[in-house]
């Protein structure tokens, strides 16, 4: 793919010069399992470390149908409009399982995709949510690098995406539908504990009036939480959107500004990525623990191993700690 040091210099400099090229080719280079590439994307993420720049890295989560499309859609074009370049990546748990991918789509994104201040890059797909994870938080750094001011990253809500995609945001944001009448959705304690700003959707026509009680009821629920330290006064808050009208993206943007600006002053900005940094280096260490698992060596002593536990020569326990002393 790229041969020694000096290309992966030469890349980083186009990439940092915002070259678009360039910036896809890192991404495959980052997205790929091969051994050699790993160790090269590991330097490419040396190289790129200290650009001084540092983009608004947004997680953006709702189930299926919620509008997330419609939302980056609008809310990616206002903000190419007012100068901004954006980048939307997206964590996909699905990929992790068909190979396919229902986020990050292009086509879902007409007008963003063709945008020439905005990037797009679907889901990685790998075989667990896990590597999926891993990739797009370097892809983010990548999109940081390369110049981008606010990078959004998309996922499903179905609980661990959610909070692998909060574990590379600065803010994350839960897009939800009116629901029919005062129940909460079944939107776990857990997700809603996450969320810096609730957005609710298709607040516009006849769906309006039920917009504004879905929001009435989790600005609610949000005042019981427990408070943050990391949140300002009247945060989390619950706010209406209409993705579709470009109804209140602007209210939203300047909420998550503000939001962004007061983490900032209070130092809760860079401790929040200092605590992420710190949660990817136990990942990275749990990621190569299992690599080693995997390989055709660890395979076949797995499989004696367990052959012996079969037979009641070895307890499970004593023959795990024999096969890890040895990959
Ligand atoms: P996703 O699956 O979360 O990406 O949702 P989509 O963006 O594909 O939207 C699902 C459906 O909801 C589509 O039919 C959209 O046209 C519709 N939709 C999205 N945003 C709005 C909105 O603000 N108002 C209304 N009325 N419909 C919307």
């Amino acid at each position: 793919f790229l041969a020694g040091r000096m290309d992966i210099t030469e890349l980083s400099d186009r990439i940092i010069a915002g070259d678009r090229r360039a910036l896809a080719r890192a991404i495959t280079l980052i997205e790929s399992g091969r051994a050699d590439h790993r160790a090269q994307a590991a330097d490419l993420m040396e190289a790129l470390k200290d650009t001084g720049r540092e983009a608004m890295r947004i997680g953006l989560s709702g189930t299926p149908g919620v509008g997330k499309s419609t939302f980056i859609e609008s809310f990616g074009m206002m903000l190419t409009a007012q100068g901004l370049r954006v980048a939307v990546l997206a964590v996909d748990p699905s990929s992790a399982r068909s190979g396919g991918s229902i986020l990050g789509d292009k086509t879902r994104m007409e007008h963003l995709s063709r945008d020439p201040n905005a990037f797009i890059r679907p889901s990685p797909s790998r075989s667990h949510l896990g590597g999926v994870a891993r990739r797009t938080r370097e892809t983010v750094a990548l999109c940081e690098a390369a110049g981008f001011d606010v990078v959004l990253i998309e996922t499903v809500g179905v609980g661990q995406s959610e909070t692998v995609v909060a574990e590379m945001s600065d803010l994350f944001i839960l897009l939800l539908a009116p629901g029919g009448g005062d129940e909460l959705q079944g939107v776990k304690r857990g997700i809603m504990e996450m969320a810096d700003i609730i957005l609710v959707n298709k607040a516009d026509g006849d769906l309006k009036p039920a917009a504004m009680r879905t929001r009435s009821d989790y600005a609610g629920a949000l005042r019981l939480l427990r408070k943050r330290p990391q949140d300002p006064e009247g945060f989390p808050k619950a706010m209406t959107v209409s993705a579709l009208q470009e109804d209140g993206l602007q209210t939203a943007w300047d909420e998550m500004q503000a939001l962004v600006d007061w983490r900032r002053t209070e130092r809760h900005f860079a401790a929040r990525r200092a605590a992420q940094a710190r949660y990817w280096f136990g990942e990275e260490v749990r990621q190569a623990l299992l690599a080693r698992l995997e390989t055709a060596e660890a395979r076949a002593l797995m499989e004696d191993y367990a052959a012996r536990v079969a037979r009641g020569d070895l307890t499970p326990a004593v023959a795990a700690a024999q096969v890890l002393d040895r990959v």
